[in-house]
Order: C-alpha cells, then structure tokens, then sequence
C-alpha cells in the first residue's frame, strides 16, 4: 500500500468551531491512524482478520467509550470529541470504527446507562482499557430490520436465567469477552443481558467469505441453556427503546465516521488527479475529473456542518432519533458515492489495494445496512415529518 499522504479537507474552517481540546484530541486520533493503522490495514483486510494488536491503541486515544465519565474509566469528553475521534479512525477503516462504535456506544453505553452500580464498576473499566472486548447481539436470522420479532428468550429458573436462541451479523463477536445481549422474557418483554465468554452453551462462531468490513470480525452469537446469572440482566431499562436508545448513540458515531472515509477516499482521488498525466496534462485539469472534485468537497463540506450541527444538539441532549437517522442516512451515502467516483477517478489503479478506495468503498456497503438500512432511515424521516408509519 501506497504511504499514507492524508491531508484533510477544511473548505469551510470548520475548525474554527472547535475548541482546543477536540483538535488535541482528534490530532492524536489522526496521528495514531497514520502510524499504527495504515501501515497494517490493507494486509489485515486482505487476510480477513481483525488486527487485534491495535486494541491498545484504540483505548489509548479514547476511542472505548470517549463520552463514558473518568469514574468508570472513560475518556469524559463531550460528543462532537467521540465524533471526531471515529471520524479518524474511519478514516484508516470502517472496521475498526465498527469494533470501536461497538465497544462504546453497544456495549459501554447501555451497561452505563441501563446497568446497576456493581455492573459498572465490574464491566466498564475493563471495556475502556481494551482489557475486556464487546459484542452487541439484537439482530436474528429471521428478524433484521424488525427487531421486535425476535425469538431469543430467557425464562426465570429462581436462582438464574436459562437463555436460548441466536443472534447473526455480530461485529466483534468471535473474539468477544463479553456480549450485550437483547433477549424477551416470559412475558414478551426485551430486556439487556451481560453473557460471558466461558459460560456454557454460549458459543461464538464466525462469518466467512465477506467482501466488505474484511478487517473487522463478525459472527453469530448462539445461546443453548446459558445460565445467566441475574445480577447479569440490566436492570434500569427493557422494551424496544433499550437497543434503540444504544443505536441512537452509534448511528451518530457513524455519520461522523463516514466523513472521514470520505476525505480519505477525495484526499486520494485529488492527489491521484494532479499526478496522473493524460494527454500530456494532468487529469485534474480536465473538466469531468474537476466536476467529480467539486462535487465530492461540497459534499463533504455539508455533510461536516450536519455532523457538527448533531453533535451540537447531542451535547444538549436535545439530538431526537429522526435527526440522527438523517445524518447517519445523509453522510453514508455521501461517502458511498464519493468512494465510488474516486474509485473511477484512479482507473485501473483504482481497483487495486495499493490505495484504500476500494476497501472503503466496499466496507461501506455495510455501513450503508447496518444500524438500521438507508431504507429504514428514510422511512423514520418519513414517519417523523408526516406522522405516517410506513413500515408496514
Ligand atoms: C458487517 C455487519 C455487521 C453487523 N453488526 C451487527 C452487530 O454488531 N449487532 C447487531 O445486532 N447487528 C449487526 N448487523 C446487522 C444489521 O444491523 C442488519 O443487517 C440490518 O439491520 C438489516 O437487517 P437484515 O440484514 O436482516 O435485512 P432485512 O431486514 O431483511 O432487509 C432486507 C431489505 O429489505 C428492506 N426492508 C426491510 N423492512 C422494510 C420495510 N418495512 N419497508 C421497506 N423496506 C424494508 C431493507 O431496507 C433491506 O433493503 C451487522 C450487519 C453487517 C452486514
């Protein structure tokens, strides 16, 4: 792979809005992803493996659980600092922005928000150091989309819970510690369960032959007569709004995230653009090639104030689901197409792993599904603006 030349696109100023500790903070994000990311990350993806080495890393410039408070190991800071943070580190990739979107916002997040006081002190600070590694099990074979239907499901034994189904499509599942776990009671209610590796029947297979999100490990999670303890159900929160409250916060990381591999792939595509000579000038001075330029940074750039305008609300706690739903709709399909014209823009080089267009472009077919499809997003601004349930 080519040495890693990013420089990042500011066509607004945008960091004038931004204070001196979210620059610190998203400047060692940026340097970490240059020197400890770049480097490995064709190879990891080209191999289909999560490269676990940058587990410490990753916790070092906060990126497990940048918004969780100092009590409990997090990093304290504010929400446009956790966007920052995963707009650099997907930058280097989407999968490792996945793995570190899961341990925060899945996994951190609900046993901080939902857990007792003993589950924090006991799960979080591990979580943060890297120490313990998270998995977030809501979608089934058969329930996607419809979450709501799932079949997972744990009856009351008097001294534990005895717990039976499947979950698929589980970021960090094969090598995960523990896994949040979205399951219903006899009752049909969805409550939050902390299941640990080593508990027996609970196993963790993985999911070969991907062609997107190659560097981050995905599996199933599978549950035959897990005894779960019961101090291990979370106790302050069950229904539907439980996960959901969870993907509110990760949806928002992504919007940030695709961001940064959009600058990546157009940084890419405009250095490409000056270098390569055609027709004895360089292709940058064509006009087609400027079109796809110009369009790519006002893209960008949009899509920059969205997520900074987000992060705004988010700090106020006044973010509502739909707003986030239209960001994190709105910057993957920025960033998509945006990967998809670079790509173009870099001909025949453009296919190979020399450059990181193709991997981004590939991992964002993922990250166009997961966290709720760009179907579902709309149909959420769809319901939100009409009053109109459209799902069904
Ligand atoms: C790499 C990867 C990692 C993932 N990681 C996790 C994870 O860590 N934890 C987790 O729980 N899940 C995870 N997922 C699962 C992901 O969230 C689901 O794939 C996603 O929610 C879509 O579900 P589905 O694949 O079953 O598609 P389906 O729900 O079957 O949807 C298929 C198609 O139908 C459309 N559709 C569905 N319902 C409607 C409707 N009402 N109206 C119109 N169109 C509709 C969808 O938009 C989509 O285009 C991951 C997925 C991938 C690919």
């Amino acid at each position: 792979m080519k040495p890693d030349l990013f420089e990042a696109p500011d066509y607004y100023n945008l960091d004038d809005l931004l204070t001196e500790e979210h620059k610190l903070i998203r400047d060692a994000a940026r340097a970490w992803v240059k020197r400890d990311v770049s480097p490995i990350i064709e190879q990891a993806a080209q191999d289909a493996k999560f490269p676990k080495s940058i587990i410490p890393g990753l916790a070092e410039i906060g990126a497990f659980g940048p918004y969780i408070p100092e009590q409990y190991g997090g990093a304290g800071l504010d929400q446009i600092s956790y966007g920052l943070i995963m707009q650099e580190i997907e930058r280097g990739d989407s999968g490792v922005r996945s793995t570190a979107s899961v341990q925060s916002s899945l996994v951190m997040y609900p046993i901080w928000k939902y857990g007792s006081e003993e589950q924090r002190n006991k799960f979080l600070p591990k979580l943060a150091s890297g120490e313990f590694m998270g998995s977030f099990g809501l979608t089934e074979p058969d329930h996607g989309s419809n979450p709501s239907g799932m079949v997972t499901s744990f009856k009351d034994m008097g001294d534990h819970y005895l717990l039976n189904g499947a979950k698929l499509w589980i970021s960090n599942s094969p090598f995960c510690d523990v896994a949040v776990v979205w399951a219903k009671n006899e009752e049909g209610r969805i409550h939050g369960l902390i299941v640990e590796r080593g508990m027996e029947g609970f196993s963790t297979p993985e999911t070969h032959n991907k062609w997107s999100l190659r560097a981050s490990a995905t599996g199933e999670l599978i549950f035959q007569d897990v005894k779960v303890p019961k101090e291990n159900l979370l106790p302050n929160k069950s229904g539907l709004g439980a996960p959901l409250g969870c993907l509110d916060s990760a949806r928002y990381g992504i919007a940030w995230g695709a961001i940064g591999a959009a600058m990546d792939c157009y940084d890419t595509a405009l250095r490409y653009a000056k270098e390569r000579i055609q027709f004895g000038k360089p292709i940058a001075a064509f006009q087609l090639q400027q079109k796809k330029l110009a369009e790519m940074i006002t893209e960008i750039t949009k899509a920059q104030l969205l997520a900074f305008r987000l992060g705004q609300l988010k700090n106020e706690d006044r973010a509502t689901s739909a707003q986030i739903s239209m960001a994190k709709r709105n910057n993957v399909e920025m960033a998509i197409k945006i990967a998809r014209e670079a790509r173009q823009m870099l001909g025949g080089m453009g296919i190979t792993g020399e450059y990181s267009i193709m991997r981004h472009m590939m991992n964002l077919e993922s990250v166009i599904t997961y966290e709720g499809t760009h179907d579902i997003h709309l149909l959420i601004t769809g319901l939100d603006i009409t009053g109109e349930n459209a799902f069904k």
